[in-house]
């Protein structure tokens, strides 16, 4: 089983060291999280469209959607759509989000461990989108990271208020329990 595992990380390329979202989640590598369970997690992107700008990952390498089981990637979307509504009720107050998956080299997948973004939008903020999208990363555009975390926190504790075991609730054990 165990050797079963290893080749197929070997297929799938990177893997443990050599992939920093693996190192993210063996908590080798730093990231601001926002979100975890066995089998997921999500943090801030480390150069953000906007903030609050948050990638989920499944915790297992997968680098492509070709390596990425079905029913782990139906939980990924879920934890995005949580956290998609999840930044409406946040104190970021944002108005909508894109939801973003990059699939392969050629779809602009940079790192190659599978992850959704989710973006927050505001009403009318084409203009701060389009300079966040051509200049992402830039020092000065990533304010307090541990305070924007707490906001997006916030905003998934109002939304457990509202839904305490949503349908798509990535803590199924929880609720069934
Ligand atoms: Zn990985």
């Amino acid at each position: 089983m165990v050797t079963e595992r290893a080749a197929t990380e070997r297929r799938q390329g990177t893997v443990g060291d050599d992939c920093v979202f693996c190192r993210i989640v063996a908590g080798t590598a730093p990231a601001t999280t926002v979100y975890e369970d066995d089998t997921l997690c999500a943090f801030l992107d480390i150069r953000p469209i906007a903030r609050g700008h948050t990638l989920v990952i499944p915790k297992r390498h997968a680098g492509t959607l070709d390596d990425l089981d079905a029913a782990l990637g139906a939980r990924v979307f879920a934890l995005g759509h949580r956290l998609a509504k999840a930044l409406r009720r946040s104190p970021l107050g944002s108005d909508g989000a894109n939801l973003i998956l990059n699939d392969g080299k050629s779809a602009f997948q940079t790192v190659h461990h599978v992850h959704l973004h989710v973006v927050p939008r505001q009403n009318g903020d084409i203009r701060t989108f389009a300079t966040g999208f051509l200049f992402r990363g830039r020092v000065g555009r990533q304010p307090d990271r541990a305070a924007t975390a707490a906001a997006i926190r916030t905003g998934l504790a109002r939304l457990d208020t509202e839904e305490p075991a949503g349908p798509s609730d990535t803590r199924d054990k929880e609720s069934k329990a």
